[in-house]
């Protein structure tokens, strides 16, 4: 019997997008991820799932499942959040000007389901701290990369 393992296989964002009412959303991501990713809250630091994790995998949009991060791209600055060199695929990700503590960043949101992910901090190079529960760690091994 021949068996196959059929790698993961993962795509830049195809242009589909992933629209839910409020009430929906709600429903779906309860009510802590849905603060945080609709309505562009912030969980706190050092208490998310992923925060110290070094697990090899991709991490997923929590919401709607496109691929966001790898794990090769983590890395640990003691900020407090999961924090990423960058994205998986450029695409797949979009950004927005928030003012919202008084002074300009750029929060960074899933191109699929517009949720809101975390923000990109530019130093030396960038710096993406996203909070956890936006994300959902796909663990998986054989990943087969499609622009
Ligand atoms: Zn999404």
């Amino acid at each position: 019997m021949l068996l196959l393992i059929l790698p993961l296989l993962l795509t830049a964002w195809n242009g589909e997008k992933m629209t839910r009412t409020n009430a929906e959303w709600r429903a779906k991501l309860g009510e802590k991820r849905y603060q945080v990713m609709r309505e562009a809250g912030q969980e706190n630091s050092f208490l998310g799932q992923y925060v110290f994790t070094n697990e090899k995998g991709i991490y997923l949009c929590a919401a709607c499942k496109l691929a966001l991060f790898d794990s090769k791209d983590k890395t640990f600055l003691g900020c407090g959040w999961p924090t990423f060199s960058k994205p998986i695929f450029p695409k797949n990700v979009y950004y927005e000007e928030d003012r919202r503590m008084g002074f300009k960043r750029y929060q960074v949101l899933c191109r699929k389901c517009d949720s809101h992910l975390g923000h990109v901090f530019k130093e030396e190079s960038l710096r993406y701290c996203i909070n956890s529960c936006c994300l959902t760690l796909d663990a998986h091994s054989d990943i087969s990369f499609v622009e």
